[in-house]
């Protein structure tokens, strides 16, 4: 094809690569780590004579259109129409008239969000959208960072209709893009890809907005799956990003969306956060492309520091350059630039490799238990390395830290990558107990047509205080027999949005078990329950046996009978 030449002539492929990966020129080559396979010696080569590359890793290889298409996810006519703007040749597929037939799938997609995104901007600037702006306001934001992110408001859904109406634009086309009208009520996030096309939106009820009988639920609102939104692959904030990334070779991860909203007020632009679900291994590939270096930024609460030693593992096991931060005095990166932008900036900058975070966060004199679980949480995050000098140099680390000899350190270590082995090929089956927690709690609430309410006629103690809460809620809406699943609907309806992500995220892997055999999903929904309770009943032991152990040393027979008949008691 002639255009396609005439591309290649105009645009260096040096140069456009160069600025996506860093180009060391070896003889009259340029080499640079593969942006496609993970590797830590470069095998990815430039040549700027056949204007083509090659990874002799991974057997990608082609010219600027190729890796222009793989790089961000395009098909051939459109990285050609846009290399085409940027070389300054027209491309052209068809006579003018059979381009609006022929416009693919994903150009009426992009077409109906653009005018979404500009109804719904018009709106938050209108009447309608007052509260909106107020309320964005109080968070902290300014005009150019809601205009840098488009952020809108969606009123009652007739009039965006009456919009798509007008412009001919058919209801099969609407449900092709997911139904932008359905945002009533809520501030609207458009969600753009790499290039900057709205591919989805996120929306957050606003309830001082709500007309009377309107329910504010769900409080969060995604666009479901389709042609061009993947939510296991969107990455929030990257368009906006990339630049800074590559400039600033890091990417910083963070939870919410708000979170990435607020960096940008704070001049911090290479954040980025997952969409409406945890961050998945796809993330990381993406993320990978753009640079090696990931600085996590997770709330300080115990569910976000859970989703942090998650996608902490996740990255590792990628070779991912990984560092965490702490945030001291407030909940989350939003709340520090609400309350001193300034702070941001030296957070970043101190945040620290996995296992030294840990150290930190572990603080001094450490008793021997503390020592045990130090070690054993640093050992999680070692087993995830792909470097053998890396692990070898953690294992020194660690034996330093809390003074025993590095032969324990390894034997544990070696224990646990034991116990990970047979189930490698899943990441989630070799997670901490943690996790048993939030498949419990996602199984109740989302299942409840295949579980006797008999199962949940026992107490257990959660690490996490959360899902205390919300397994005794539960519970109350098992013996209501009748509505149970409204009563549960409306429970979840009132969890907060990262919670509800990480209890869909984690429902499709139930999702998939269920579908595929119900009895076995149900018996491991049961052998998950009898772990917990266990646990539950360990720790009654532990505690008897401390208060047993008093009364013996003082003597008090008597007590010591008490305190064991009670401890059967409790464990009947
Ligand atoms: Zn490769």
């Amino acid at each position: 094809m002639e255009v396609a030449e005439e591309i290649k002539k105009r645009i260096d492929i040096v140069d456009f690569i160069g600025q996506y990966l860093q180009l060391k020129k070896v003889g009259i080559n340029y080499s640079a780590l593969c942006p496609f396979h993970q590797e830590k010696t470069p095998s990815f080569v430039v040549s700027p004579e056949r204007q083509s590359f090659r990874c002799f890793g991974c057997g990608e290889s082609g010219d600027i259109i190729t890796f222009y298409q793989k790089i961000e996810g395009l098909d051939f006519p459109e990285a050609l129409k846009l290399l085409g703007e940027r070389a300054g040749v027209e491309v052209r597929f068809k006579s003018k008239e059979a381009t609006d037939k022929e416009r693919t799938v994903r150009d009426k997609i992009f077409r109906i969000n653009l005018l979404a995104a500009k109804f719904f901007k018009l709106m938050l600037k209108g009447k309608e959208g007052g509260e909106a702006l107020k309320y964005l306001k109080r968070r902290g934001l300014s005009d150019d960072v809601i205009e840098k992110f488009k952020i809108g408001f969606a009123p009652e859904g007739g009039k965006l209709r009456n919009v798509f109406h007008k412009m001919k634009i058919t209801e099969e086309e609407l449900s092709l893009a997911g139904h932008p009208e359905r945002f009533l009520y809520r501030i609207v996030f458009p969600i753009f890809d790499t290039l900057g096309n709205i591919i989805g939106f996120s929306g957050r009820i606003l309830e001082s907005s709500l007309p009377k009988g309107i329910s504010p639920h769900p409080k969060y609102l995604n666009t479901p799956e389709t042609p061009v939104f993947h939510k296991s692959r969107v990455l929030y904030g990257i368009n906006l990003a990339k630049d800074a990334i590559r400039k600033n070779k890091r990417v910083v991860l963070v939870e919410g969306q708000m979170d990435v909203i607020s960096s940008h007020e704070a001049g911090l632009n290479e954040v980025v956060a997952s969409s409406g679900t945890a961050l998945t291994d796809e993330h990381l590939k993406i993320i990978r492309r753009y640079s090696q270096n990931v600085v996590f930024a997770f709330d300080e609460d115990e569910a976000g520091q859970k989703a942090a030693y998650n996608a902490v593992r996740m990255a590792l096991s990628q070779s991912l350059e990984v560092k965490l931060t702490i945030i001291e005095n407030y909940k989350d990166i939003g709340e520090v630039v609400e309350k001193d932008k300034k702070a941001l900036g030296d957070i970043i900058k101190n945040a620290l490799p996995p296992v030294e975070w840990l150290v930190k966060k572990a603080g001094e004199n450490l008793a021997a238990s503390q020592k045990k679980k130090l070690v054993t949480d640093a050992l999680l995050f070692v087993s995830a390395m792909q470097d053998e000098i890396e692990k070898a140099h953690y294992i020194g680390y660690l034996a330093k830290t809390v003074s025993v000899p590095e032969i324990a350190i390894e034997k544990t270590l070696q224990k646990i990558e034991n116990n990970a082995k047979p189930k490698k090929e899943s990441q989630e089956e070799n997670l901490p107990t943690q996790d048993l927690e939030l498949d419990f709690i996602c199984f109740v609430i989302n299942y409840a047509d295949i579980i006797d309410s008999l199962s949940l006629e026992v107490d257990i103690e959660f690490d996490d205080k959360a899902y205390d809460m919300i397994y005794k809620k539960v519970k109350l809406c098992y013996v209501k027999s009748s509505e149970r699943q409204k009563c549960l609907l409306d429970l979840k309806a009132s969890f907060g949005r990262k919670l509800i992500e990480r209890i869909e995220s984690n429902s499709l892997s139930w999702d998939k078990k269920i579908n595929e055999d119900k009895d076995e999903a149900l018996q491991e929904f049961l052998s998950i329950k009898a772990k917990l309770t266990d646990k539950g009943r360990e720790k009654i032991k532990q505690d008897y046996a401390k208060l047993i152990a008093e009364a013996e040393s003082g003597g008090k027979i008597e007590e010591v009978r008490d305190l064991m008949t009670k401890l059967q008691k409790e464990l009947k």
